[in-house]
């Protein structure tokens, strides 16, 4: 185990020993281990970084610590990243949320991780750092094909920076069960100040978590954003098939591809009506940024 107390000496040893494992909070390392799925020479322990379990709460931005854990996320962030406190919130049981981190699940990028489809709604970038210095990837850039990751041997998670939520966020998760199950499937939404423009994603459902592209598109041509009125209902439930094409559902979990299919529309469709609902109940509509009051 290399104990490291600082970001350049963390990636000086990552560069030096690219098989290094780098532990975070260990739920999912220390499982993996104990299972004998992973069998590391060396181990990377970012537990004595200080700061990395710090957060700071900007003006437009919340950068976040890569160690910062997903109790304090939330039970601490909420007012700021609704949508990404309530995915934290539905991780596992409180102990493995006390340990779990951001980085880690960022680390693991399980299709079926709690926080993926929450960073992508909210329009999230991931600091990936290395001896060679460090870039900003965003969200939609970073997750690949089963568990992989724009992060390179050499590179370690060093931040997350998330927008402040402008407007309503939503997260919702389906599972056999409420507590420490794996998601069946998920999905996240967030709409913007003015109503007009969303962004909506899926977990647990592709080899990858994903964008609903085709969805936010159908939104945002259909005029029926930015308006006082409730959606139309046909809308709404095309909405939700939309989603559903984002991506080729796994089959898994003791699902198939159909229960998956049939499972993230309705979510889909729910989370935008409980979203467009808190937008009309604020009585953001009609407002832009400038304040004038937009004709009905
Ligand atoms: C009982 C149980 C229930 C769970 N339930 C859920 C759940 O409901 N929802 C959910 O989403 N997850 C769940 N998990 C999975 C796990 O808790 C999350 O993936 C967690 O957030 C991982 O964070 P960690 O800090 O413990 O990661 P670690 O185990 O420390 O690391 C995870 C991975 O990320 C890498 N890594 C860590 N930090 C960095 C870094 N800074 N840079 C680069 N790579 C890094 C590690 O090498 C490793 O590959 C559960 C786990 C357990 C054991």
């Amino acid at each position: 185990m290399v104990r490291v107390q600082s970001w350049p000496e963390a990636v000086a040893v990552r560069s030096e020993f690219p098989d290094a494992v780098p532990v975070a909070g260990g739920t999912d390392v220390m499982v993996a281990i104990k299972l004998r799925n992973l069998r590391p020479e060396v181990l990377l322990d970012l537990s004595r970084i200080p700061g990395s379990d710090r957060y700071r709460v900007g003006p437009d931005t919340v950068r976040l610590g890569p160690r910062v854990c997903h109790t304090a996320v939330a039970e601490l962030l909420g007012p700021h990243l609704p949508g990404l406190a309530l995915a934290a919130r539905s991780v596992g049981s409180r102990q493995v949320r006390n340990r779990g981190t951001i980085g880690g699940s960022l680390g693991t990028a399980s299709a079926a991780g709690d926080v993926h489809p929450a960073l992508l709604a909210a329009g999230a970038d991931i600091e990936l750092s290395s001896v060679r210095g460090a870039r900003w990837v965003p969200a939609d850039g970073f997750y690949g094909h089963r568990g992989g990751t724009a992060l390179a041997a050499d590179e370690l998670i060093t931040g997350v920076r998330v927008p402040r939520a402008a407007g309503p966020q939503r997260f919702q998760k389906i599972g056999l069960r409420l507590g420490l199950v794996k998601a069946l499937c998920s999905f996240a939404i967030a709409l913007d100040r003015d109503g007009r423009r969303v962004r909506a994603a899926l977990g647990a459902y592709g080899a990858a978590p994903v964008r609903a592209r085709a969805a936010e598109r159908l939104l945002e041509e259909s005029g029926a954003l930015g308006t006082a009125r409730p959606l139309p209902a046909a809308l709404v439930t095309e909405f939700g098939r939309l989603a559903a094409t984002s991506a080729t559902p796994v089959e898994g979990g003791g699902v198939g591809a159909d229960y998956r299919r049939r499972a993230v529309s309705v979510l889909a469709a729910r989370n935008l009506v409980q979203v467009w609902d808190t937008f009309l109940a604020k009585g953001h509509h009609g407002h832009h940024r400038d304040g004038q009051r937009q004709a009905p």
